[in-house]
């Protein structure tokens, strides 16, 4: 059994002794050392020694992407020469933020990693296959990595995409563990089946999905979800995690969020005016990391959306656990009264079979109001019969019907990937007003 920090285990009360005495050390230090909040606490009369209580957090300023993108390096809290890795955000939204972690945040980093894998049913006897890139200053590659060396387990790195050198490298190797992108799970299931592969003959028992939501709000599989179930019976765990806050929320064998670590990090959840929303509703993320000592947040607005879980976990974890997200705050679209988030768009377009891939914009209108344009992707002959489904589902479910354009895999491919990007991009927000 491998070591499970026994916080997860206590009570509410322990809990919050332990973030508020971490809470007050963290900021002292930033009061001392960090240019940003050093001038921020000073602009409005803070006194970073007067906050004590998890209540108090209200009382300081939140700090958003756009403070650490005008002023990157003003977060930054110890001298150049004591950065051991530069890691930096993807740049899906707006300009890439770079972030700068001394050997003990690598240390922390594959703690966290470690613990979370813990969470997700991990031992020493696993061997964790990563279809996820180890470079590109990506930090997360580098955190699993990390984490798995301290499990004890083996890992064998194959990188993003490839179907065929991964299903090689599973006959291969046998690993027990995949980690990597859900959608692309369902990629290398339809290659299996093309290819004659048999899944359920495999090594592989758990996947642990990162970089988009497997579940629905009330914790049921999405689309993607059933689609890898349906023909492969495996453990699938949920991730969220982002470079900012420099930790993981990772789901355990109950599949109900992810489980959040307290002695890594302060995770509130507010809605528009900055107020704290009670458990099961969603509001904005908004993280404080603890024991960062390069570049440490303070109320740091994630922008993503999630309710958060505090009853006890069947587990036995006492920790807070994160829902789904269910969308981004600045991409929250407005159609004729309805108000929808680009993964529901998602999982409305996964639904239907014919379509292999898509990009869904959003536009202004003449009127000034959000509009939808759906770039799609479906076999030639599937086109009718598309063009007859769409309208009918999306004026079924959301009264609206957008634009739709046929597109070939090239012109897709173009929308995806932007000059910075690492990630596919699905969401294209070209409404006047935004980046
Ligand atoms: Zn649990």
């Amino acid at each position: 059994m491998s070591q499970i920090p026994e916080i997860e285990f206590r009570s509410a009360q322990e809990i919050r002794a332990v973030q508020e005495m971490r809470l007050q050390q963290l900021l002292a230090y930033v009061a001392q050392y960090s240019p940003f909040y050093q001038r921020l606490f000073a602009t409005h009369g803070i006194d970073a020694g007067s906050i004590q209580r998890i209540e108090d957090l209200v009382r300081l300023p939140r700090t958003s992407k756009d403070d650490l993108q005008q002023h990157n390096w003003d977060f930054l809290c110890v001298p150049r020469s004591a950065i051991a890795e530069y890691t930096s955000t993807s740049g899906t939204l707006g300009k890439p933020v770079t972030l700068a972690l001394t050997a003990a945040d690598r240390t922390r980093l594959a703690y966290n990693e470690y613990i979370s894998f813990c969470c997700a049913d991990g031992t020493a006897g696993d061997t964790y296959q990563l279809m996820l890139t180890l470079d590109r200053q990506f930090m997360a590659g580098m955190a699993y990595y990390e984490g798995i060396r301290q499990l004890g387990a083996a890992v064998v790195r194959v990188g993003p995409g490839l179907p065929a050198m991964q299903w090689e490298t599973i006959e291969r190797i046998r690993p027990t563990v995949l980690v990597g992108v859900p959608s692309f799970v369902v990629k290398l299931l339809e290659y299996a089946q093309a290819h004659g592969i048999d899944p359920a003959k495999t090594s592989v028992r758990k996947v642990i999905c990162i970089g988009e939501s497997l579940r629905t709000a009330s914790f049921e599989l999405g689309v993607i979800g059933q689609k890898i179930r349906n023909v492969w019976d495996v453990a699938l765990y949920s991730t969220y995690a982002s470079t900012e806050m420099q930790t993981a929320f990772t789901e355990c064998g109950a599949g109900q969020g992810g489980h959040h670590h307290p002695e890594l990090l302060m995770v509130e959840i507010l809605d528009d005016a900055g107020q704290p929303v009670p458990p099961g509703t969603p509001g904005e993320v908004t993280i404080t990391t603890l024991g960062v000592e390069g570049m440490p947040l303070v109320r740091y607005r994630t922008g993503d959306l999630a309710a958060a879980h505090t009853t006890p976990c069947s587990c036995g974890r006492t920790t807070l656990r994160l829902g789904p997200i269910v969308g981004r705050r600045q991409q929250m679209i407005k159609l004729k009264g309805t108000t929808i988030y680009p993964p529901g768009i998602f999982e409305l377009l996964n639904q239907v079979p014919a379509v292999q891939d898509y990009v869904v914009e959003a536009v202004t209108g003449a009127l000034n109001t959000d509009e939808l344009r759906l770039h799609v992707l479906v076999k030639e002959a599937q086109r009718e019969e598309t063009m007859q489904r769409l309208p009918a589902m999306f004026q079924a479910t959301l009264r609206v019907v957008p634009e739709i354009r046929f597109v070939t895999a090239g012109e897709l491919e173009q929308l995806q990937f932007g000059k910075l990007d690492r990630k596919v991009r699905r969401f294209l927000d070209h409404r006047s007003g935004s980046d």
